[in-house]
């Protein structure tokens, strides 16, 4: 089963949690045991688990990350957006989520966050589940 989801960004860098859209198409899918598969086809977003309880921890990543890539550093790719870039690739694409008795294996501080690097726009995620 794959879904294709779309998210609105609303900030140039914004963290949204999809944890329940990733949980409503596992139930949907009707698989106990699998995997699924949270991707963005995109090369200035990306996809990451991390707590989602205290939103300073996703504050307190958004400015590491911009302190290890700040926008207006100096690098050589003329569309301007290099940080985004080079944010989405330390984030990575996508995760993969264990299933276990048709629930997300997910610890009880842990959401799945798309995460904008260079926004707003609108942003396609897919969602694989796959049985097994
Ligand atoms: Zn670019």
């Amino acid at each position: 089963m794959l879904k294709k989801f779309e998210v609105s960004t609303t900030r140039r860098v914004e963290f949204v949690d999809i944890t329940s859209l990733v949980r409503q198409t596992v139930a949907e899918s009707g698989v106990l045991d699998g995997i699924c598969v949270v991707y963005v086809p995109h090369t200035t977003c990306g996809i990451t688990i991390n707590e989602h309880a205290d939103p300073d921890v996703v504050a307190d990543i958004v400015n590491k990350l911009e302190e290890l890539a700040p926008r207006n550093g100096r690098y050589a790719h003329i569309e301007g957006n290099s940080d985004a870039h080079i944010k989405a690739s330390l984030v990575g694409s996508s995760q993969t989520i264990i299933i276990q008795g048709g629930k997300l294996l997910l610890g009880i501080w842990q959401g799945v966050f798309l995460c904008e690097f260079d926004g707003p726009r609108k942003r396609n995620v897919f969602i694989k589940v796959i049985a097994g």
